[in-house]
């Protein structure tokens, strides 16, 4: 049995998997014995990339103090958004690109956090500082999480470093970004398969904002419309999680990648905050946001200071 688990948040995204493995393969590299697993179940983005570069897909877990007593966590640390039982573990370490909210230790530990668009790229970096060499595997599914959370370099979170990191592995990894990097977003894309519970749950984040509790879900499209004619029944599903979870509002975004626009469902009394706070408006629960991308950067903070 591995001493130390290594994961992402839950409702994993393509970073938060392929982060788990790229650094639990570093800190064995480094003579760990840690073992990357997932807090939930892997997207179809996701797969496409493991799959494309043989890479196992990580086991599933929901609680983890059951098999280990030490964790290191990536692509996040808000407890909300990681082990139910995070509190029963000892965290080693954090490697992170998001705020730092509602965490705390009992023990030091080692925590790097840099603002930069895809965890990824600052694993990648780690590899340089320990003179650890990538394999074209580890460097495919890295390269493929950096294009996922900049959606090809194209979002406001991507920075040099993110870029210089992206060609460094696509080199390694064989691929031509550009072509690789829209088969993969497209693969994210399937919706017609999906019930509305799975659409809710595949990209979700629960965000403490004051005294609201705020879900921001996102989905990645080609074609928006196909989302927003199951409006009503994404709403219902919306109202159920919210009576059961206790959200003050939740927010779908619906993300279009080939246009780099979001168009948002949006569930909860607070139409006129968020219009605010979005700098838009709104009409049967449906909001537009133009050039908006990114949940971290132009959606939560904008809220987090609405609710604040
Ligand atoms: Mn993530
Ligand atoms: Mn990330």
């Amino acid at each position: 049995m591995s001493k130390i688990f290594v994961f992402g948040h839950k409702s994993p995204d393509t970073d938060a998997i392929t982060s788990a493995v790229s650094f639990s393969y570093l800190q064995n590299k480094l003579g760990l014995d840690t073992k990357p697993v997932a807090l939930g179940s892997i997207t179809d983005e996701t797969a496409f990339a493991l799959d494309y570069f043989n890479v196992a897909h990580p086991e599933v877990v929901s609680t983890v103090s059951d098999q280990v007593e030490q964790v290191m966590l990536v692509d996040h640390n808000e407890a909300q958004q990681s082990a139910d039982d995070i509190d029963k573990v000892e965290v080693l370490s954090v490697v992170d690109h998001h705020r730092i909210a509602n965490f705390q230790t009992a023990n030091p530990l080692y925590y790097r956090a840099e603002p930069v668009g895809c965890t990824n790229t600052i694993i990648f970096k780690l590899f340089k500082e320990k003179s650890i060499e990538i394999p074209k595997d580890i460097a495919g599914i890295m390269l493929s999480a950096i294009i996922s959370d900049t959606l090809l370099l194209k979002s406001p979170t991507c920075t040099e470093e993110d870029i210089a990191a992206a060609e460094a592995l696509a080199d390694i990894a064989g691929v031509n970004m550009g072509t690789y990097g829209i088969d993969l977003l497209k693969a994210g894309t399937k919706t017609t398969d999906k019930s509305e519970q799975e659409l809710l749950d595949a990209d979700a984040k629960t965000f403490p904002m004051g005294d609201k509790k705020v879900r921001v879900g996102q989905v990645n499209v080609v074609d928006v419309d196909e989302i927003l004619e199951r409006k009503s029944a994404l709403l219902e599903a919306m109202k159920i999680q919210s009576d059961a979870e206790g959200y003050d509002l939740f927010l779908l975004l619906v993300t279009n990648v080939l246009e780099n626009d979001s168009t948002a469902i949006l569930y909860g009394p607070y139409e006129k905050e968020v219009c605010e706070a979005l700098d838009t408006t709104i009409e049967d629960s449906v909001l537009f946001l133009k050039g908006i991308v990114s949940r971290k950067k132009q959606v939560v903070p904008q809220l987090t200071v609405k609710f604040s």
